[in-house]
């Protein structure tokens, strides 16, 4: 069998979207589980709607996800070269011709057979014509594709099955425009053969393109590689999925706190399952992934699942793992996650309670910085007559501990509750307000032995200074 080759071939017009990512997600699967090789193409020829933003958004958005390609990125804008010799080749043996319809005219037939209530297309005029018509003449004339009359076109789709077009319905293509640029459907069919693409997946909006770049490559005496045509997505009001239905972009959920794999688990499940089984990891895809069983009909966008499979990954990940995703975004709330308590000791405490690395890293502000404030309701519920003594006491006991560590800091809380002749809670949930600012944190003896001595004591001490501060009452 030959090598399979794939590519993802996004437009640069915006940013990478959660579509083109699970696009991108099924090529890349499909040719790591064969051992192929996954081509990048930028396909920029809209030139005006094309922006360097972009193509950095994908080449970001795809790093970020960890789809790594073998070869380019090559961009379309670089090849006009090939397009023309392909053109010039088509025109040559009589499969292309000049068409010099003007607008006027294409736009009065289109009128004409609308009110006869026939499909508009072509009317062919150009097409057995040895030259130029001699009126209603363009100076600028397209090239068309000389599309056969009869006959049927099958696409033999590995999501689709067998789906049939028939060639009086396809129109007499444009392949190259009155300025000489090659149309989409032709710079795609040049690029795909040149680059020995294999197996085409890609959306289901383009599978109407399909029998006509199956003609393009028969006429360049090619064979068309497989297709795969992947479904759509869409939202939870079955409308296609866009930026009302919240993040669409794939950096968007980096931003977000979400782990690339969390990601990717979620794409891959819109349309593709392996029995009942939810959580996977890349490297089981690669060898469980199948391009023939992902589903034919559309999924719908579900962000509570999403955010479900992303506590789960950030559960079940290694702890250095999940803090260098963490890291970024510590550092963009002006924290230095270098200078302070292990990064990964504070993954190991925080994980198995975060639904988000945002939630993780809101949560883990207090490692490095002092609370500036007290939450109302965590100062309102757990700051009460008393609980100056309580932290007062906690206070001198901790300072004198003979060793910092968890089960002596353990000890403290218990011997206070005991003292005081109150509950754990009592003293360990005032002691967190104190460190923390808020109500939650990991287990008090880890997180204050994680917090240092001297971090500990001194905020304490200030719980109680400001508790005293307080008008009684
Ligand atoms: N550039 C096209 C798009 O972004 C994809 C073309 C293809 O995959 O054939 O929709």
């Amino acid at each position: 069998m030959t090598m399979i080759r794939t590519r993802f071939a996004p437009s640069p017009t915006g940013y990478l979207h959660i579509g083109g990512a699970r696009t991108a997600l099924y090529s890349w699967l499909h040719t790591r589980r064969h051992g192929g090789r996954f081509v990048l193409r930028i396909e920029d020829t809209d030139r005006e709607r094309s922006t360097p933003e972009a193509v950095n958004a994908i080449l970001e958005g795809m790093a970020w996800l960890g789809l790594d390609y073998d070869e380019g990125p090559f961009y379309q804008t670089e090849r006009f070269e090939r397009y023309r010799t392909h053109l010039q080749t088509l025109l040559d043996t009589g499969q292309a011709y000049y068409c010099y319809c003007t607008r006027e005219r294409l736009e009065r037939v289109r009128n004409e057979q609308l009110a006869r209530k026939e499909k508009p297309r072509y009317d062919g005029r150009c097409r057995d014509l040895d030259g130029p018509p001699s009126d209603e003449v363009s100076s600028e004339p397209v090239v068309r594709f000389r599309t056969p009359l009869e006959g049927h076109v099958v696409v033999d789709d590995a999501i689709r099955s067998k789906v049939q077009f028939l060639n009086a319905e396809l129109d007499d293509l444009i392949i190259a425009r009155g300025d000489g640029s090659p149309t989409y459907n032709f710079t795609v069919v040049v690029d795909d053969l040149e680059m020995g693409i294999t197996d085409v997946i890609r959306g289901d909006d383009h599978l109407n393109n399909t029998p006509r770049q199956i003609h393009l490559y028969e006429a360049l005496g090619a064979q068309p590689p497989r297709f795969a045509h992947v479904p759509m997505i869409l939202g939870e009001d079955g409308k296609r999925l866009s930026k009302r239905h919240g993040s669409v972009s794939v950096l968007q959920y980096r931003e977000e706190g979400y782990l690339p794999e969390a990601l990717l688990n979620y794409l891959v499940r819109l349309g593709w399952s392996h029995g009942d089984q939810e959580v996977f990891d890349v490297e089981e895809l690669i060898q469980l992934f199948d391009i023939n069983e992902v589903n034919h009909s559309a999924s719908t966008f579900n962000p509570s699942k999403l955010l479900w499979l992303n506590q789960q990954h950030i559960m079940r990940s290694e702890a250095p793992h999940v803090a260098r995703h963490l890291a970024p975004l510590l550092a963009e709330r002006d924290v230095d996650p270098g200078a302070g308590p292990n990064l990964e000791t504070i993954v190991r405490m925080q994980q198995e309670r975060a639904k988000t690395l945002v939630e993780m890293a809101d949560n883990s502000l207090f490692f490095y910085r002092r609370p500036h404030a007290y939450e109302e309701k965590a100062a309102r519920k757990n700051f009460k007559e008393g609980t100056a003594e309580i932290l007062e006491h906690c206070q001198h006991r901790l300072s004198g501990l003979p060793e910092w560590s968890a089960e002596a800091i353990h000890g403290v809380v218990t011997e206070a509750a005991e003292t005081f002749e109150v509950g754990m809670g009592k003293v360990a949930q005032p002691i967190r307000v104190a460190v923390s600012g808020g109500a939650v944190s990991p287990p008090i003896d880890q997180t204050l032995e994680l917090l240092g001595r001297d971090e500990t004591v001194a905020r304490v001490e200030a719980a109680v200074e400001w508790l005293r501060s307080q008008p009684t009452g």
